[in-house]
């Protein structure tokens, strides 16, 4: 790495900083993680800014600022076992992979889950079980072994009304799950953590916007969500 990218990096935490993320594991984790590894080389020289950038198949790498939010929302423990859904280039699963025990994360999109799988391979982030599925319906049982509840749920696609009746389920007791919510133009980051009695306390995070989560695993020639 040279200066100039060291220099890169250090802007962007410095940022992070100023916009109001106060947890140092958090910062340090995006530190850590070569966001320039997770780009399309056509937008490289972007990789460091604080900016959603495209990925290919209509999707997108969120936003420093937003990743950092959530994970922040999350108040992970490097004891949690983590459900992310929507891993697109797994920016935000190899953050995840720093801060808690064990990542299990789905995508629809099958040649997405493929590259971020080899990404997760050569950086050595060996927590990590990724899985190309429709993360609406949580995590499956597989081999009769099933990994839910956990302690935390993370969704980086936007549930139009109310998060998905099958991942409130997978939710452990006293644990947060981050999600965005509402339709495209107002969707607002929440987080609901679940209480003794199965109902939740829900928090207004900030304004985003994310694209929508879809049904079923995406077909191949399906066009841009
Ligand atoms: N977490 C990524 C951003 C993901 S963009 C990052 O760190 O940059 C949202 C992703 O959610 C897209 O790749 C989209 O295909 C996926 N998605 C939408 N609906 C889904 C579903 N039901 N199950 C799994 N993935 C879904």
């Amino acid at each position: 790495m040279n200066a100039q990218d060291i220099n890169k990096r250090i802007r962007l935490i410095m940022h992070l900083r100023t916009m109001g993320v106060t947890d140092t594991d958090v910062l340090s984790a995006m530190e850590r993680v070569p966001r320039d590894e997770f780009v399309p080389k056509e937008v490289l020289d972007q990789a460091w800014e604080d900016m959603a950038l495209p990925i290919g198949r209509g999707q997108t790498i969120s936003q420093p600022l937003v990743v950092a939010k959530m994970s922040e929302g999350l108040r992970l423990s490097d004891r949690d076992k983590v459900l992310e859904i929507g891993t697109g280039c797994g920016y935000q699963t190899a953050i995840l992979a720093h801060l808690a025990r064990r990542v299990y994360t789905i995508e629809r999109h099958v040649p997405l889950q493929e590259d971020a799988e080899k990404r997760f391979d050569q950086l050595k982030l060996r927590n990590i079980t990724a899985l190309a599925a429709d993360g609406m319906k949580g995590w499956p049982t597989m081999g009769g072994i099933d990994q839910a509840p956990f302690d935390k749920i993370i969704v980086t696609a936007a549930a139009s009304t109310e998060p998905p009746q099958a991942l409130l389920d997978q939710l452990k007791e006293g644990g947060i799950m981050v999600i965005p919510v509402g339709p495209p133009g107002d969707q607002m980051l929440r987080s609901y953590q679940k209480k003794e009695d199965g109902s939740f306390t829900i928090k207004d995070l900030m304004p985003v916007r994310f694209v929508p989560l879809l049904p079923d695993v995406a077909k191949d020639d399906e066009a841009a969500a």
